[in-house]
């Protein structure tokens, strides 16, 4: 995906973030924190992975779904993937074709924030992680990244049994 359009996605969230104060005070930055194996990770939407290679406080691994960005939960803020900066909203393809925003369902298992659904955020955060995706989406990989990013989350919606 090219870089414009990351720069363009990721100046639409800017400074916005789930809640007008700190949410991580609410939970210890949970979605930050490494699982207890020391894995897990937030996946790189195209063109990342080179805007991350060299980063000092985090590692690329393969992952059949995409790259993966691992970190010690202490980034450079101002570098943060694009996966961190819309969490814990997901696209998904509205009715009228566009993409707009809903919670994500994996964030049901760490983030506080998960059971109120989007009325419990700053209402500017939804409307600027809406503005960056459909921004990523006047890319074709990036429409296309989008299209496997909703696919999976919605596994995550199925029921278990
Ligand atoms: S887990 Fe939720 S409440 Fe906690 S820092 Fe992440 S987004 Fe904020
Ligand atoms: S890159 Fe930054 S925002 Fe993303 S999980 Fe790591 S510490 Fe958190």
């Amino acid at each position: 995906m090219r870089q414009e359009i990351l720069s363009r996605a990721y100046d639409a969230i800017g400074e916005h973030t789930p809640m007008l104060h700190d949410c991580g005070a609410l939970c210890r930055a949970a979605c930050c924190r490494p699982d207890a194996d020391g894995q897990g990770g937030v996946h790189l939407f195209p063109g990342e992975k080179a805007l991350l290679t060299d980063c000092a406080w985090g590692r690329i691994v393969p992952d059949a779904f995409a790259p993966m960005l691992v970190c010690e939960g202490m980034c450079q803020r101002d570098a943060r993937p694009l996966g961190c900066r819309i969490f814990p909203l997901t696209p998904v393809r509205g009715k009228n074709g566009k993409w707009t925003v809903r919670m994500d369902a994996r964030a049901r298992a760490m983030c506080p924030l998960a059971a109120h659904g989007l009325s419990g955020l700053d209402p500017a955060f939804p409307r600027a992680v809406r503005d960056a995706l459909r921004i990523v989406a006047e890319d074709p990989e990036g429409d296309a990244f989008l299209e496997k990013w909703a696919a999976l989350e919605a596994q995550y919606r199925q029921p278990l049994w």
